[in-house]
């Protein structure tokens, strides 16, 4: 008979974790590196190496026994990653993955940054990035939301030539609806848009919440935890109905750090 124990393991995900739940609550994820194994709870550091996934989930348990939270929520509310963001959940938009724009995104602020302005154009366009910004000139596996077709587009075709904005082609895509029809589409998905997050996570829409993400996010990349950032990227490329909002202040937000960082060189 197996052993009752407190902790489930999840199945493993696309980046070789194992969610983690104690008494049912999320706490974590454990993974395999270098034949050993590791247990990681959101915002705390766990430098113990252990023998094999059980072993490191029940340190999980120990730590909750102990009083130790994950500091920020657990991604259970983000079931799937890989490549498939509409695994959508029944609680709506701000539950939706995000980490499947990840793996493939070169996390750097600017780059962040650019990639966050490029996903809410997309929003604009009708388009769904189905994995991270790859840089403008390298293709970008996306949906359309006019006909749900998925393929790679360019973003440097989708921004437009020397910033003209316009998207080429104008077909979007060979088998997409009639060109004289889209712009009527893309007005209609317009009405999903808000100039207010009014997600259940909240996404930053004023420049002093984007200012301590990307503060965050700094310290978090200049550790060695591959964990922290991934968690500070949240806010910025979870699916936001105020996508626009959140792109324009993070710009502003990351101008004025770098101005403030160049003034104390
Ligand atoms: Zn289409
Ligand atoms: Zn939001």
């Amino acid at each position: 008979m197996e052993q009752q124990t407190r902790y489930d393991l999840g199945k493993r995900e696309e980046d070789g974790r194992y969610p983690v739940t104690v008494d049912s609550v999320p706490v974590g994820t454990v993974h395999r590196r270098h034949g050993s194994w590791y247990a990681t709870m959101p915002g705390r550091q766990i430098l113990i190496r252990f023998t094999d996934r059980h072993a490191a989930a029940a340190h999980l348990v120990t730590m909750t026994d102990a009083g130790i939270r994950p500091t920020i929520p657990a991604p259970a509310d983000t079931p799937a990653s890989g490549t498939a963001p509409f695994d959508a959940t029944p609680a709506g938009i701000a539950s939706q993955t995000y980490r499947h724009l990840l793996p493939d995104l070169r996390l750097t602020l600017p780059n962040l940054v650019r990639s966050v302005e490029a996903m809410a154009r997309l929003d604009q366009l009708g388009w769904t990035p189905l994995e991270g910004y790859p840089g403008a000139d390298q293709p970008w596996r996306m949906e359309c939301r006019l006909c749900g077709w998925q393929g790679r587009r360019f973003w440097s075709h989708l921004r437009g030539r020397n910033g003209d904005g316009i998207p080429r082609p104008a077909n979007r895509h060979p088998g997409c609806i009639p060109v004289e029809k889209i712009s009527a589409q893309l007005i209609h998905l317009a009405a999903d848009r808000l100039s207010e997050c009014r997600c259940d996570f909240q996404h930053p829409m004023e420049i002093s919440y984007a200012l301590s993400v990307l503060a965050n996010m700094n310290d978090a990349l200049s550790e060695t935890s591959p964990v922290a950032p991934i968690l500070y990227a949240r806010p910025l490329l979870e699916p936001c109905p105020a996508s626009a909002r959140r792109a324009n202040v993070l710009r502003i937000a990351y101008n004025r750090r770098t101005a403030a960082l160049r003034s104390i060189r």
